[in-house]
């Protein structure tokens, strides 16, 4: 099954409603405005700086900044090759730092599913490992975190933003119940910056990961932004990164991620925008075809996704009907070599797997526009309304 489908159509542009997936490489990152110094040309090295073994003093500027973007102290910022590193470091790292008697971990159930390896991966180890569930509604159930607390918790690895629903976690409360419990709070928060303001001093973790690429940056280039004071044992023994992380740096993708985060301006303005699209998606698909289901409209969730399935068709028929309009989207399910499953993320919000394989993405970016919306909305449902009449007619 195809998971995702991004196709050129025929005026040569993409119309992707799948910003949350990464887009195909390009081999630069983001200049900045009024020309930059520090652009990442096609060979991977900086326009006008030698990629040296340490930083220099223009791309240490430009991290500074990043830093303060983030709402975090340049010396808070360990570079990564990407989240998923970033929440190894933090889950493995801060768990190793913890005192003998705090060795449990607790994650959320809706994690993304590489974390929840980790989590699966400690389990089988000997850690003692909880998950924290979700309501119907996406939401995290609060009560349930609260009664996972305890002092023989090391730290609370929660999501800021669900990758599949976008339903926004409670951080803040999470973070409280972790410190009264004199635990510590990493969160995940690669699907929300870029997206939301974010600052890093007020967010309540100890620990947040990120990855350029979810915010328009280079792929490969993530950090752990480490709260000051935290201890938190490296898991990449090496020189680099004040020891917190061997191996050479990525300069280029280090000065891409800054510039990206630069480039980040007007935030709120753009969730305004992109969920004025999202909200016009979601009410014009409902009209045009009443079989539609959106998942956790009514609750707070990133501005630019929606989660659907329109009737119990299979996501395949509509991800194939998207392609031939020429429109990017995604499907909820996992592929494996064993067939289709359907999302651990829906799994867990009790929803049968039929309506789970169902599932489709949309996720509205910078680029989108109102244009792609009606024209998505004109073009889809003729499309699929003969196969919902067909569904009706053959079902049991
Ligand atoms: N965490 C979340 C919530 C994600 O959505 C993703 C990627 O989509 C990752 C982690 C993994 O990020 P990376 O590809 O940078 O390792």
């Amino acid at each position: 099954m195809c998971c995702a489908v991004t196709r050129t159509v025929s005026s040569g542009r993409k119309r992707r409603l799948q910003h949350d997936l990464p887009r195909p490489q390009r081999h630069h990152t983001p200049r900045k405005r009024g020309g930059c110094s520090n652009a990442v040309r096609a060979d991977g090295q900086l326009g006008q700086c030698v990629v040296a073994a340490r930083p220099g003093a223009s791309v240490q500027a430009g991290i500074e900044h990043g830093a303060r973007l983030l709402g975090c102290k340049p010396v808070e910022v360990i570079f990564t090759s990407g989240a998923t590193e970033a929440n190894h470091l933090a889950v493995r790292g801060l768990l190793a730092s913890s005192a003998p008697e705090r060795q449990r971990v607790v994650f959320s159930s809706i994690e993304h599913a590489a974390h929840l390896r980790l989590a699966r991966a400690l389990a089988q180890s000997g850690v003692q490992v909880d998950l924290i569930p979700v309501l119907g509604d996406g939401r995290l159930d609060l009560d349930a975190a609260a009664a996972l607390m305890g002092p023989d918790v090391a730290l609370v690895s929660l999501m800021a933003a669900n990758n599949e629903t976008g339903v926004l976690m409670p951080v803040a409360e999470v973070g409280a119940l972790a410190h009264a419990a004199g635990a510590l709070l990493h969160v995940d928060a690669t699907q929300l910056i870029g997206k939301l303001p974010f600052h890093f001093a007020g967010s309540g973790a100890d620990a947040v990961s990120l990855s350029a690429h979810k915010f328009h940056g280079p792929k490969g280039i993530g950090a752990l932004l480490l709260r000051q004071g935290v201890p938190c044992a490296t898991q990449t023994l090496g020189s680099q990164e004040r020891g917190r992380r061997g191996g050479t740096e990525n300069l280029p993708g280090m000065v891409g991620m800054a510039t990206a985060l630069e480039l980040l301006y007007d935030i709120r303005a753009e969730a305004t925008r992109q969920a004025s699209l999202r909200d016009a998606l979601e009410a014009g698909l409902t009209r045009a075809l009443p079989e539609t289901h959106i998942w956790c409209q009514q609750v707070p969730r990133l501005p630019g996704t929606s989660y659907l399935r329109v009737g119990q068709l299979s996501v395949d028929v509509v991800l194939q009907r998207l392609e031939r309009l020429g429109v990017a989207a995604s499907s909820g399910a996992a592929c494996s070599s064993g067939g289709t499953t359907a999302s651990h993320v829906l799994t867990a919000m009790g929803v049968a797997a039929d309506d789970a394989l169902a599932a489709v993405r949309f996720s509205m970016g910078r680029t989108t526009t109102l244009d792609d919306v009606n024209r998505l909305l004109r073009t889809l449902p003729p499309l699929l309304e003969p196969l919902l009449r067909e569904e009706f007619l053959t079902a049991p």
